[in-house]
């Protein structure tokens, strides 16, 4: 079983309007709410690839039951810890061509809320192949809580997938507890290595990601949007490439992303088919409207597309 791990999910709600009136009444009709939060996409592409998956983070309120009920829906497995506070609301106003959205920042959790958690997340190692951990952390957690977190799986043999970004990401590059596995995309890599990468040139892609603090780190993916994506696995290196596509919204797709990964670790996979399967649901990301979903339908075509090239160091 592949656990998931978000700690501030949402209930996600899109207003589309054919214009959007600024001081004034916007009423809307087609009200789209999904359970939301980049771990939650993650488990949605995993639930999708047939393999047995849980969530978990945490949530509160009569917000948390709607997240907990549209996961229910969707026959998704989930086993949260329940915060006094109400979890939050992502809105999403698609008007004219543009996407506003208005997000809020989420529960302002409590010492004890960690301790709780933390207390809940040992009690569901046990079920647990592999673990992702994706996004941010609420308000009132330490910086530094996805280290521990890694640190208790690592101690467990559990291998950590993450997709996390600047301080958050920094905390666990500098500890002593490596994740199995990140995926920045290109523009986090840059901010936390403080480089410019030139995604058109291997040396520059080889460099970043072996810089020192993505040392004795086993998988390293680098996603490049529709230029695919470079990856350094247990000291090799491969350039990913896909196929043009259409692209109806691309909000989501590294989540997707990480879902492909994570399953091609649960089933032991060849490097090869991992990442092609990984840009396979990225890119199925990227054709549907609704962020985080696909249709395996597809899957097979693209499947076939993406082309997995082995580059030599110099
Ligand atoms: P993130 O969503 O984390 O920023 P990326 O934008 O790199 O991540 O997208 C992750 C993956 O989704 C890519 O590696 C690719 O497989 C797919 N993808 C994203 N954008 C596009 C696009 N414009 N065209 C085709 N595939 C895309």
């Amino acid at each position: 079983m592949i656990l998931t791990i978000t700690m501030n999910p949402s209930v996600d709600i899109s207003y589309p309007l054919a214009k959007f009136n600024i001081n004034d009444i916007n009423r809307v009709k087609d009200v789209r709410k999904t359970a939301g939060g980049k771990g939650l996409n993650v488990t949605r592409g995993i639930k999708y690839s047939g393999i047995d998956v849980l969530a978990s983070g945490i949530v509160g309120g009569t917000t948390g039951e709607y997240i907990q009920k549209k996961l229910t829906e969707n026959d998704i497995k989930y086993d949260f810890y329940i915060t006094k506070q109400e979890s939050r609301n992502c809105i999403a106003i698609l008007h004219e061509g543009n996407q506003t959205e208005i997000l809020e920042s989420g529960p302002v959790l409590t010492e004890q809320d960690v301790i709780h958690f933390f207390n809940h997340y040992q009690t569901l190692l046990s079920q647990a192949k592999v673990i992702t951990i994706s996004g941010s952390l609420p308000q009132g957690f330490p910086v530094n809580f996805y280290v521990q977190l890694i640190e208790k799986a690592n101690k467990n043999n559990i291998p950590v997938l993450l997709d996390s970004s600047g301080n958050m990401l920094h905390e666990v590059l500098i500890s002593q507890n490596k994740p199995y596995l990140i995926k920045p995309n290109k523009s986090e890599l840059q901010q936390i290595l403080q480089v410019n990468i030139d995604e058109q040139n291997i040396d520059s892609l080889i460099s970043a990601v072996n810089h020192p603090l993505l040392d004795n780190i086993a998988f390293v993916i680098v996603s490049l949007g529709k230029n695919g994506a470079f990856a350094r696995c247990h000291g090799q290196y491969y350039r990913v490439t896909i196929p043009r596509i259409n692209v109806v919204n691309p909000v989501g797709s590294g989540d997707v992303t990480l879902a492909g990964l994570a399953v091609g670790i649960h089933q032991n996979e060849p490097v090869e088919v991992m990442l092609k399967r990984a840009m396979t649901m990225g890119m199925l990301n990227t054709m549907e409207s609704q962020t985080g979903f696909v249709n395996m339908q597809n899957y097979d075509g693209y499947f076939q597309q993406v082309v997995v090239q082995q580059v030599m160091d110099k």
